[in-house]
C-alpha cells in the first residue's frame, strides 16, 4: 500500500446537551462535557447534528421535573438517542413510563456512569491522533482544560456535593446524598487555574457552604506551605489570597451560607477587600415555630443582631436570601412576623416562593396547608415588601462610585455613544439587579472591572456612567 495514503481519521461524535436547574448542575455539566471532550467527543450546537444528547435534569420542584420531562421529550423527538442525568436520574421509573426508549439514566454527579453510557451510546473513534486533547474554542475552554457553559469571566467553584440536613420541605439529600467535601488543595487549585484562566469572579456553590469539611472533620491539607483545613474560614482566607494576572483580588462569593458562628470570621475578611462583601444566606422564613417545623439549620433567635454585628464591620455588605411563604400551617401572625423581621433586617436581594408540596417531603404530611389563594396573597404581599427595601437601599448608592464586573458591551448608537450591562459587587449573575452604563470607552470588554458611578436606581437595578 503506498505509504502516502492519506489517514483516514473518523469525525469525533457529537454530543448535545441541555443543562437545566441550579449553579451545581450547571459544574456537574460542565465537568462532563470536560471529559467528553478530553475523550474526544465534539460538541453539537444543537439536536439534530448529536449523535447523542444529554439532559441534565432538575428534580427539586415539581414544576422542574415537569420541565425536565419537557426537555427530554423535545430531545427524544428531535433526535431520539437520549440519556438523562441529574437530580431527576432518581425517578428513573417516572422517566420511563414517558419515556420508555431513553438510552440511559443515571443520577447527580455520577460523572463516571454518564460518560460510561456516553461512550456505549456513541463510541469515541480512537487512535493515536485522535486521543489527544482537542483543541477547542478559545472562548469556550480554560487554559487548565475545563470547558466551562459560564462565561469566561466568571466562573462557579462546587466545594462539596450532597447535605447533612433534613428541611422537611427538601429532596436534595434524598437526591445527592449526605455531604461529601472536596479536598481543600483540589478546591483552591481548581480555583487558582480558574482565575489563571481570566475568571474575574468566582462563586462558590454547595448546599451548606458553611457546613463544608464536617465530613471529613475538618481535614488539614498543605496549600502554599500553609496548613489549611478544609472549613469556610480556611477556604475564603486563602481563596482571598489569589490575584488576577493584573495582580487584583478577584471577586469571590459565598453562596448557600447558613448562619453558623463562624460565618462571623468571614466579615472581616470582606472589608478588608478580600471577599466580596456579600452572603447569600438562604433564611427560608423568619416565624420561629415556622422555621421549627421546616428543620431548618442554624435557626437561632439572635440572627438580626449579628447582621446588624456584620454591618457594623463591613457597612458595605449586601446579603440576598430566598423565603418560603404558604408553609404548612403559616398563620397570619407567623407571615407579619416574617414581614416585621424583614423591615429589621433590610436585607438587599430577596427571592421569594410559594410553597409547592414536593414528592417525598417530610413536609407534606404536616397539618393546615395553606389555600393556594392566600399563598399568592403572601407572596405578592412580601414581594412588594422586599421591592421596596430593595428600592431604597439602591436609592442610598446614587452618588457612589463603585466597582462594576462588565457583562454585556452595546454596538455604538447614531451618535457614537456605546451602552454596558456590568454588576456592582452586590449582584450576582443570573439571581440579583445589574447595573446600566451609558458612555463607556470604546475598548471596554466583557470581564472588564471598572469604577461607576451611580446616577439613578429602581427597585433592583442601577445606572451609572464609568468615571472618567
Ligand atoms: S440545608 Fe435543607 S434545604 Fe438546603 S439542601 Fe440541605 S436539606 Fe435541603
Amino acid at each position: 500500500m503506498a505509504s502516502n495514503t492519506p489517514l483516514s481519521i473518523p469525525a469525533p461524535p457529537k454530543v448535545g446537551m441541555v443543562s437545566l436547574g441550579c449553579p451545581k448542575a450547571l459544574v456537574d455539566s460542565e465537568r462532563i462535557l470536560t471529559k467528553l471532550r478530553a475523550d474526544g467527543y465534539d460538541m453539537s450546537p444543537d439536536y439534530a447534528g448529536a449523535d447523542v444528547v444529554l439532559v441534565n435534569t432538575c428534580g427539586f420542584l415539581d414544576s422542574a421535573k415537569e420541565e425536565s420531562l419537557e426537555a427530554i421529550g423535545e430531545a427524544m423527538a428531535e433526535n431520539g438517542r437520549v440519556i438523562v442525568t441529574g437530580c431527576m436520574g432518581k425517578e428513573a421509573d417516572t422517566i420511563r413510563a414517558r419515556f420508555p426508549d431513553v438510552l440511559a439514566i443515571t443520577g447527580a454527579a455520577q460523572y463516571e456512569d454518564v460518560v460510561g453510557a456516553v461512550h456505549e451510546a456513541a463510541p469515541p473513534a480512537r487512535g493515536e491522533y485522535i486521543d489527544l486533547i482537542p483543541q477547542a474554542d478559545p472562548d469556550a475552554q480554560t487554559k487548565h482544560g475545563g470547558l466551562k457553559l459560564t462565561p469566561r469571566h466568571y466562573g462557579y467553584l462546587k466545594i462539596s456535593e450532597g447535605c447533612n440536613h433534613r428541611c422537611s420541605f427538601c429532596i436534595i439529600p434524598q437526591l445527592r446524598g449526605d455531604l461529601v467535601s472536596r479536598r481543600v488543595d483540589a478546591v483552591l487549585r481548581e480555583a487558582e487555574k480558574l482565575v489563571e484562566a481570566g475568571t474575574k469572579e468566582l462563586l462558590v456553590i454547595s448546599q451548606d457552604t458553611s457546613a463544608y469539611g464536617v465530613d471529613t472533620r475538618h481535614e488539614t491539607r498543605m496549600w502554599k506551605g500553609r496548613e489549611t483545613r478544609a472549613h469556610m474560614t480556611d477556604l475564603a482566607r486563602e481563596l482571598g489570597q489569589l490575584r488576577t494576572a493584573e495582580g487584583r483580588a478577584p471577586w469571590v462569593r459565598l453562596h448557600y451560607v447558613y448562619p453558623y458562628p463562624h460565618v462571623d470570621k468571614v466579615i472581616p475578611l470582606m472589608a478588608d477587600g478580600l471577599l466580596t462583601p456579600y452572603l447569600d444566606i438562604p433564611f427560608q422564613h423568619a416565624a420561629p415555630s415556622v422555621l421549627k417545623r421546616m428543620k431548618r439549620p442554624a435557626n437561632e433567635a439572635k440572627v438580626l443582631e449579628r447582621v446588624k454585628k456584620w454591618r457594623d464591620i463591613c457597612p458595605d455588605l449586601t446579603i440576598r436570601s430566598t423565603f418560603v411563604v404558604g408553609f404548612p400551617g403559616e398563620t397570619e401572625e407567623d407571615f407579619q412576623y416574617l414581614l416585621d423581621w424583614l423591615d429589621e433586617a433590610q436585607l438587599d436581594r430577596v427571592g421569594g416562593f410559594r410553597f409547592e408540596p414536593v414528592e417525598g417531603a417530610a413536609a407534606n404530611a404536616l397539618d393546615n396547608p395553606v389555600p393556594e389563594e392566600l399563598k399568592e396573597e403572601r407572596y405578592q404581599r412580601l414581594m412588594e415588601k422586599t421591592a421596596a427595601i430593595s428600592a431604597a437601599r439602591l436609592q442610598a448608592k446614587v452618588g457612589r462610585t463603585l466597582p462594576v464586573i462588565i457583562d454585556e458591551v452595546g454596538e455604538a448608537d447614531e451618535e457614537g455613544s456605546i451602552g454596558a450591562t456590568g454588576r456592582s459587587q452586590a449582584d450576582a449573575p443570573g439571581i440579583d439587579g445589574e447595573v446600566f452604563l451609558r458612555d463607556v470607552a470604546a475598548d471596554l470588554a466583557v470581564g472588564d472591572i471598572i469604577d461607576v458611578t451611580i446616577e439613578d436606581a429602581d427597585a433592583h437595578d442601577l445606572y451609572g456612567v464609568p468615571v472618567s
